[in-house]
């Protein structure tokens, strides 16, 4: 018997490789690299899909989040100090763009039923430093940005998405992205929209800051040898931005097919013992467009038992994440607090496979071989 894998990547891209090969073969011969007519035209699509009025391309999704925060402080709004408002429950690089910006990271609990951040918990953490929310659409899932925004009126503060795990995933028809201030994506190759490689982009509405992060992107330059900022070199390259505009044309039908699958995951598993996702349009309708299901995460209290069953049926599953970012080292100085639910939430996570390109006799498997566990 094959294993089935926790995600076929090869297989995923091996459908686009005809129009892959064709994007690759045109950048080759245009004999154009860096900051192009890929990268203008992927930034134009990947707006549009969006909704907003700017997309700029970055080296990755770290650096789009770590660069808009520091865009933000060079357009005065933010300085060394000010507290940032994220997920106690996401991956690392949420956290690592605020401490790398001198920022202090106030970590709060998530809701335990969608694992995005709790809007109640959120406003209680709310100091007269606080200035940005970073709220993280974790595995898909929108966080509940309409309670979010609220929240940030009200305060006048900030709001930066983290959407690396959400493309195309909306709320009341806005898509990830155009809800904050501005948002953060990665096309890392594992995302619901990868690239060959690393990369990533900002979209916002906001004149000043587009502009601004252009030039942080590109030595702190808007012109040629003149550099406004001590910037860094994070761009967006034309290969990678081809092989993006090939893929953003499938990007709906494969966000369908991952909801295809979620909805066998929900109706077929049976074991009282495995916690299911939720989804916000379990309570609210017009919440159902609001997951992408770049992962289906389940919970079991026997989870390390059950991560070896299924190792023995030859079924691949990962977890996301094993230690949260206020218990690795390098944040483990630095008092992050104490966060229970969230340690309770990495104990018992377990991602099953989720892909576009699944088998349907694959997830038949996995859903019976699940069923005879407890
Ligand atoms: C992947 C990811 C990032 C970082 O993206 P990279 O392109 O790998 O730098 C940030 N936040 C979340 C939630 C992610 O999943």
């Amino acid at each position: 018997m094959l294993e089935i894998p926790f995600l076929d990547l090869k297989a995923i891209n091996y459908q686009y490789r005809e129009a892959l090969v064709e994007a690759a073969s045109r950048v080759i011969d245009s004999g154009w690299y860096i900051q192009g007519a890929e990268v203008k035209a992927f930034e134009q699509e990947f707006a549009a899909y969006c909704g907003t009025k700017h997309c700029i391309g970055v080296a990755n999704g770290l650096d789009a989040l770590t660069l808009t925060l520091r865009a933000w402080k060079e357009l005065g709004l933010l300085i060394e100090g000010d507290e940032v408002i994220v997920p106690a429950n996401t991956y690392i690089a949420s956290v690592l763009a605020i401490t790398e910006n001198r920022l202090v990271p106030v970590l709060v609990e998530p809701d335990i039923s969608t694992y995005t951040i709790c809007p109640i918990h959120l406003e209680a953490a709310i100091t007269p430093k606080t200035r940005v929310i970073l709220p993280v659409h974790l595995y898909g899932q929108m966080a509940d940005m309409p309670a979010i925004m609220r929240i940030a009126e009200r305060y006048n503060m900030l709001v930066l998405e983290d959407s690396a795990q959400a493309h195309g995933a909306s709320i009341n028809g806005i898509k990830a992205g155009n809800w904050g201030h501005a948002s953060g994506f990665s096309f890392y190759p594992g995302k619901n929209l990868g690239a060959l490689g690393d990369a990533g982009a900002i979209t916002t509405n906001d004149d000043e800051l587009a502009s601004t992060l252009r030039a942080l992107g590109n030595y702190g330059s808007h012109k040629k040898y003149e550099n406004l900022y001590k910037g860094v070199n994070s761009r967006l390259d034309e290969m990678q931005a081809a092989i993006l505009r090939v893929k953003l044309r499938y990007l709906d039908t494969e966000i369908a097919q991952r909801r295809k699958v979620a909805a066998a995951y929900i109706t077929g598993i049976t074991d009282p013992a495995i916690t299911l996702p939720i989804q916000h349009s379990t309570f609210n309708i017009e919440h159902y467009e609001s997951h992408v299901w770049h992962l289906f995460v389940i919970r079991s209290k026997q989870r390390d038992m059950l991560q070896r069953y299924l190792a023995e049926n030859k079924i691949q599953t990962l977890i996301h994440y094993p230690i949260p970012p206020h218990r690795q080292v390098a944040y483990e100085a630095s008092k992050l607090g104490m966060h229970p639910l969230t340690e309770n939430i990495h104990k018992e996570v377990i991602s099953l496979p989720m892909s576009p390109v699944i088998f349907q006799d694959d997830i038949d498997l996995i859903i019976e071989t699940l069923n005879r566990f407890s």
